[in-house]
């Protein structure tokens, strides 16, 4: 499918490795020029030179913490007028509802909430004069349904959620829309130190924490880069106009629901 968008701009956070370089990736072969960002200077510029050897699109990395005043302003700043954001950052650590203090809370907040939010803001009214913007937030399953052990990402999120669903519909009528994809598990770093946690936790080896997490996915795997990216694409393609403040859910049916 053609996805309308060649030629156009996107900064996709957080994009070195992961699903944010799955979206970048899908991306790129939709022939979209793309700003990446991660913290760690090397790898990300290890995916920036993968991606232009692959594709022809131009690509150019920030290394900047997203998640900071100051990574912000050199992203944005690098970046210029985008048509396409995608939004991401590391996930908070997990935990307990007894471990997490007030400090805790907020860093989770500034990460997962407020970094998001402030992105927007910024990348909004460029996109609204011209008339026509995509911004897809990565942000969990969590929101849909809570993970014990990931009580801040469940909060934060959630704050993000809200916030999305009344801001895309005062800027849709501006061309722009605003929609959230929401990861189940996908084999990414993410995902193994998730495996290793229950691993070290529960004394089975890495291989029988994946096996047992496979086992609660009806779809019998974890998600790919590849199908999470082709989905980020689609929601950022001129085909995706009328979804409106969404949260679309990619977990290979691992939460039990009706809708
Ligand atoms: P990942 O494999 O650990 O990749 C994270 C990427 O983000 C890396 O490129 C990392 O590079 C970059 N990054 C992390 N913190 C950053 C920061 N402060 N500023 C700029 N770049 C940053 O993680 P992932 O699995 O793709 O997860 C991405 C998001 O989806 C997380 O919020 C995670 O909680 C959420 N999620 C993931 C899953 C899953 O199964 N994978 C499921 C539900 C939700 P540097 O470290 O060099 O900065």
């Amino acid at each position: 499918m053609n996805l309308g968008i060649a030629g156009k701009k996107a900064l996709v956070c957080a994009s070195s490795k992961g699903l944010g370089k799955g979206c970048a990736l899908a991306l790129a072969e939709a022939g979209v020029d793309l700003v990446l960002n991660a913290r760690g200077a090397e790898a990300l510029e290890k995916t920036a030179e993968e991606i232009r050897s692959r594709f022809q699109v131009n690509v150019t990395a920030v290394a900047a913490d997203i998640t900071t005043d100051e990574g912000r302003a050199n992203v944005l700043d690098v970046a210029g007028h985008i048509d396409i954001l995608v939004t991401n950052a590391g996930g908070p650590p997990p935990g307990m509802w007894s471990d997490w203090e007030r400090d805790d809370f907020i860093a989770a907040i500034d990460a997962n909430m407020l970094t998001p939010i402030t992105l927007i803001k910024s990348v909004l009214p460029g996109m609204m004069d011209q008339g026509w913007g995509r911004i897809v937030n990565i942000t969990s399953q969590s929101v849909r349904a809570p993970i014990p052990q990931l009580g801040l990402s469940n909060s934060a999120r959630a704050g993000l959620t809200g916030y999305v669903a009344g801001t895309s519909r005062q800027v849709a009528p501006h061309g722009v829309t605003i929609n959230n994809l929401l990861p189940g598990i996908h084999a990414t770093d993410r995902a193994i130190s998730l495996d290793g946690k229950v691993a070290a936790d529960t004394g089975i080896t890495m291989d029988e924490a994946k096996s047992a997490r496979e086992a609660t996915i009806p779809a019998r795997r974890y998600g790919t880069l590849e199908d999470f990216g082709a989905t980020c694409a689609f929601m950022c393609s001129q085909h995706a106009g009328f979804m409106v403040g969404q949260n679309v859910l990619l977990d290979g049916g691992a939460t039990n629901m009706t809708m």
